[in-house]
C-alpha cells in the first residue's frame, strides 16, 4: 500500500493567529506562557486537520515561532557570541534576539545584539535567518523543542514524522564569520550532533525522519556533492528510517548521489521537475521508497488529479508499494484554507486549492492508487470539471489579449533611437543640472493616508472624498520636494497600498483573496495577488494622479509603474501557460499605460523591477532563458515611447556582477540601484562592463532611520564619480521612502540636494 504524507504545514494560522500572538508578546502585552499556548493550539489544530484529512504520516517540527532554519541553529547550539554564552538550552529571549535584535524587555537598540541576517529561502518569498559559523564553531543539542513537540503530537495519538533541515543544506545556508574558512569543514563536528538527535528520536519510538536537503536541486561544488555520502553514511547508524526530501527543482546532476545515499526513502518534486521521474526510477536502488511530490506546494491551483494519477500509476508499475504520495514541497508557501474565502465565487474557488485542500488531494491520489480510480471517481470528476472549465472559461481566456501577444513584432521591444541620441534629446527637453537629484517614488505612508484608505474601503467615505484626500497628500509631497529643491519630482504613491496589489486591482486577469496569507518572515505575511487569466488594462491606472502632480510644478514629474517581472514575481501566477507569456501580457498592458502617461505630458517614466533578480532560476543553466524573456518583457513595456521621453528603472539590490549584461539590455535611460550600504563597491559591476546609460547609485539607506550627512553623500558620490563619468550620474536614495517619517526624509533629502550643489561646484571648477 502506498501512503500519503506531508512535508510541512503553514504555521501562521488561518487567521494569522501566530502573527498576532507574536506581536503581542514582543510588545509586552502578552507573556511567554500566553504565546506558548497559542503555538500549542495551532500545532494541535494543524495536526488534527492533517490526521482527519487521512494522511498516514504527519510532519512534526515544521512549526516554528519565527523560522525553521533559526530553529535548526538553536537545536544545534549555533548561537553567535554576541548573544552571550548560552549554557543550557537556548531560551526564548535569546531566540528572538537572534531573529530580531531584541527580545521583550530589552532596552531599545542595543547595538551589540544586532539581529542575524535574513535572506530568501531558495526561490521563494519566504526569508530564513542565516546561520553564522565561526572557524571554532562547536555544536551541541541546545533545544528541546523538537522533542517536546514530538511528545505533544504523540499524546494526541498521531503517527509523527519529525522534520529536520539536513546537515548539508544547513551548512550551505549559513555564512562564515571572522577569518575566512570553508564551512564544509564543520561537517565532521556537526554530524555527531545530528546522530545524537536521531538516536534520541529513535528512543522515542520514531520510525521515519524527514531530512530536508533541497540543495540537491542546486548546482553544487564537487566537494559538497561528495560530502553527502560521508554525511549519510554516518547518519545511517542511528537505525532510523530517513526520508531525504528534495524540492524546488530537478536533481539533475545530483540524481545519482540522491538515489544512492544510504537512506530508506527519497522525495522528489514532480511539479517543478516532472521530467526527472524516469531518471530517478532508473537509478533508485530496489530497497528504497520513492515519495512523489505531485501536488503543487508553491502555488494555489487545484491539481489535475487524473494527470497526477497517470504519473503515479506509471511509477507504481515499477515501485509497487515502495511509492509514497506527497505535495511537491512543504505547504508553507501556500495559504491555509480556501474555505475561509467568502468573496471569491464558486467557479473561481473550484480552480483553487490552498494547503488544507492540497492535503485532500494527496489523500485522494493515494486512495486512487491503492484502491483504483473507481474508489475516487467523484473526486476525479470534480477535478476534471475544474480543469476543463479553466481551459475554456471566458473569464480566463481573452482572445484579443492572446492575439496581441502573438502579433507583437520582434522589433517592438526596442526604442527608436540608440541611447546616445536619446540622451541629447532628453537633456534638451528636461534641462536638468549635472548630477540631477530624484527619489525612488514613494513618500511616507502617514497615518492620515492609511486612515483614508481604510475609511474608503469600509465605505465610510466616498470615492470623491478619497480622491480629494489623496490629492492633498500628493500636493503636500510636491510642495515639500520643491522646497527641498529636488530636480525630478514624484507624486509620492500615496494612493498605493502596495506596488503590486495597486496595479493588480486595476487589471483584468487578477483576483485577490481575503485570507490568502503566506509567511514572508517571522510574523510578516503577504497576500499575493492571483494572476488567473489573460491580463488586460481596461483603463489608465496612474495617469490621473501623475497629471495632477505635474500640474502643481514646473519641474519634471516622474510617472511611476511596477514592471512586468515584479508584477509576476510577487503574485501567484497561473500555471496553464509559460510565465514568459503572462509576463508579456502584463508588459503590453503597462506599455499602454506608459504611452498614456507620455500623451498626458509626462516626460519621465520609471518602471520598477525590484524583483528581477529574485526571479533567477535556481540552476545557472536556466538563467539565460529567464533573463532573455524578462528583459524582453521590460523592453516591451518601455519601448514604444518617443526618444525624448526618459525611461527610468529601479532595483533595490546591489548584486549585479553576474547579470549586468541583461541589466544593460533593458536599455533604460536611467537605472537607480541600492549602493549606500555597500559603500559604492557594487559599482564595480557597472564599471567593468562599462555600463552605457545613466546610473543613480543610492546614497541614503532607507532601511534605517539614520539620516545621512551632507559630507557623507558628497564622499559617496565622489567615489562613484571616480568610476562612472559624472555626466551619467544621478543622486537618489536606495529605495522608496514609504516606511520612513517626514522629518527624517526632509532632512536626508535636504542633505542630498545640498551635497549635489557642492559636488556640482567642485566638478565644474
Ligand atoms: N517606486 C517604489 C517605491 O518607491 C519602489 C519600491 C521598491 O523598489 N521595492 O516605493
Ligand atoms: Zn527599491
Amino acid at each position: 500500500m502506498s501512503i500519503a504524507h506531508n512535508l510541512g504545514f503553514p504555521r501562521i494560522g488561518v487567521k494569522r493567529e501566530l502573527k498576532r500572538a507574536l506581536e503581542a508578546y514582543w510588545k509586552g502585552e502578552q507573556d511567554q506562557a500566553a504565546l506558548e499556548a497559542v503555538g500549542r493550539e495551532l500545532r494541535a489544530r494543524h495536526w488534527k486537520l492533517q490526521q482527519e484529512a487521512g494522511l498516514d504520516l504527519i510532519p512534526v517540527g515544521d512549526f516554528t515561532w519565527y523560522d525553521h532554519v533559526l530553529d535548526t541553529s538553536v537545536l544545534l547550539g549555533v548561537v553567535p557570541k554576541r548573544f552571550g554564552d548560552v549554557m543550557g538550552n537556548v531560551d526564548f529571549k535569546t531566540y528572538f534576539r537572534m531573529a530580531r535584535g531584541r527580545a521583550p524587555g530589552d532596552k531599545a537598540g542595543s547595538a551589540d545584539t544586532y539581529a542575524c541576517e535574513m535572506t530568501k529561502w531558495f526561490d521563494t518569498n519566504y526569508h530564513y535567518i542565516v546561520p553564522e559559523f565561526e572557524a571554532q564553531q562547536t555544536f551541541r543539542v541546545a533545544s528541546d523543542k523538537l522533542f517536546s513537540e514530538l511528545a505533544e503530537a504523540r499524546a494526541l495519538g498521531l503517527r509523527a514524522k519529525p522534520v529536520l533541515v539536513g546537515p548539508l543544506t544547513y551548512l550551505w545556508l549559513g555564512k562564515t564569520k571572522g577569518a575566512a574558512f570553508d564551512r564544509l569543514t564543520l561537517l565532521d563536528r556537526l554530524l555527531p550532533v545530528y546522530a545524537e538527535i536521531l538516536v534520541r528520536l529513535k528512543a522515542e519510538g520514531v520510525e521515519w525522519v524527514q531530512m530536508d536537503e533541497p540543495i540537491l536541486a542546486l548546482d553544487l561544488p564537487q566537494t559538497w556533492k561528495n560530502a553527502f555520502e560521508t554525511a549519510y553514511n554516518r547518519l545511517q547508524a542511528s537505525g532510523l528510517k530517513l526520508m531525504l526530501a528534495t524540492y524546488f527543482g530537478a536533481l539533475g546532476d545530483n540524481t545519482g548521489i540522491a538515489c544512492r545515499l544510504p537512506v530508506e526513502g527519497l522525495h522528489i518534486d514532480l511539479v517543478r521537475a516532472p521530467d526527472q521521474l524516469t531518471a530517478v526510477l532508473d537509478q533508485l536502488p530496489a530497497y528504497k521508497i520513492l515519495s512523489l511530490g505531485v501536488v503543487d506546494g508553491r502555488n494555489i491551483w487545484r491539481a489535475d488529479l487524473e494527470r497526477a494519477l497517470d504519473t503515479l500509476e506509471s511509477a507504481k508499475a515499477r515501485l509497487g508499494a515502495r511509492l509514497w504520495v506527497a505535495p511537491s514541497c512543504s505547504l508553507l508557501h501556500t495559504p491555509v484554507d480556501l474555505a475561509h474565502e467568502t468573496k471569491l465565487d464558486d467557479e473561481f474557488k473550484s480552480w483553487l486549492a490552498f494547503a488544507t485542500q492540497k492535503l485532500d488531494e494527496v489523500v485522494v491520489l493515494t486512495r486512487g492508487l491503492n484502491q483504483g480510480r473507481a474508489a475516487v471517481s467523484k473526486e476525479l470528476a470534480a477535478s476534471r470539471a475544474a480543469a476543463e472549465s479553466r481551459k475554456t472559461s471566458r473569464r480566463i481566456h481573452r482572445p484579443e489579449v492572446k492575439q496581441r501577444v502573438k502579433a507583437l513584432a520582434a522589433n517592438e521591444d526596442k526604442r527608436h533611437a540608440p541611447y546616445a541620441q536619446r540622451r541629447e534629446l532628453q537633456h534638451k527637453l528636461l534641462q536638468l543640472p549635472l548630477l540631477p537629484t530624484t527619489t525612488i517614488g514613494s513618500f511616507p505612508q502617514t497615518q492620515a493616508i492609511r486612515n483614508a484608505r481604510r475609511d474608503f474601503k469600509a465605505g465610510r467615505i466616498s470615492e470623491a472624498e478619497y480622491k480629494e484626500r489623496m490629492k492633498q497628500e500628493i500636493a503636500l509631497a510636491v510642495k515639500k520636494q520643491e522646497e527641498i529643491g529636488l530636480d525630478v519630482l514624484v507624486h509620492g504613491e500615496a494612493e498605493r497600498n502596495d506596488m503590486v496589489e495597486y496595479f493588480g486591482e486595476l487589471m483584468q486577469g487578477y483576483a485577490f483573496s481575503e485570507n490568502g496569507w503566506v509567511q514572508s518572515y517571522g510574523s510578516r505575511c503577504v497576500k499575493p495577488p492571483i494572476i488567473f487569466g489573460d491580463v488586460a488594462r481596461p483603463r489608465p491606472m496612474t495617469v490621473e494622479w501623475s497629471v495632477y502632480a505635474q500640474s502643481l510644478t514646473r519641474k519634471p514629474m516622474k510617472g511611476m509603474l511596477s514592471g512586468p517581472i515584479t508584477m509576476l514575481q510577487w503574485s501567484f501566477v497561473r500555471d496553464d501557460q509559460p510565465r514568459s507569456q503572462t509576463a508579456l501580457q502584463i508588459a503590453l498592458a503597462l506599455r499602454d499605460e506608459v504611452l498614456d502617461l507620455e500623451k498626458a505630458g509626462i516626460k519621465v517614466v520609471q518602471i520598477d523591477e525590484p524583483a528581477l533578480r529574485e526571479g533567477l532560476p535556481l540552476r545557472k543553466a536556466d538563467w539565460a532563458d529567464y533573463l532573455r524573456w524578462a528583459a524582453h518583457a521590460f523592453r516591451v513595456t518601455a519601448g514604444a515611447v518617443r526618444d525624448d521621453t526618459q525611461i527610468h528603472t529601479h532595483m533595490c539590490y546591489a548584486e549585479f556582477n553576474d547579470i549586468i549584461d541583461s541589466i544593460a539590455s533593458l536599455d533604460a535611460d536611467v537605472i537607480t540601484i541600492e549602493t549606500s550600504r555597500s559603500d559604492m563597491e557594487l559599482l564595480d559591476a557597472f564599471v567593468n562592463f562599462s555600463y552605457p546609460n545613466e546610473i543613480g547609485p543610492g546614497v541614503y539607506d532607507i532601511h534605517s532611520p539614520r539620516v545621512p550627512a551632507r559630507d557623507e553623500i558628497v564622499r559617496l558620490m565622489e567615489k562613484a564619480a571616480k568610476v562612472v563619468p559624472a555626466e551619467r550620474l544621478w543622486i537618489n536614495p536606495d529605495c522608496g521612502l514609504k516606511t520612513r517619517d517626514w522629518p527624517e526624509v526632509e532632512t536626508a533629502l535636504g542633505n542630498m540636494v545640498s551635497a549635489a550643489r557642492t559636488l556640482r561646484e567642485r566638478l565644474q571648477h
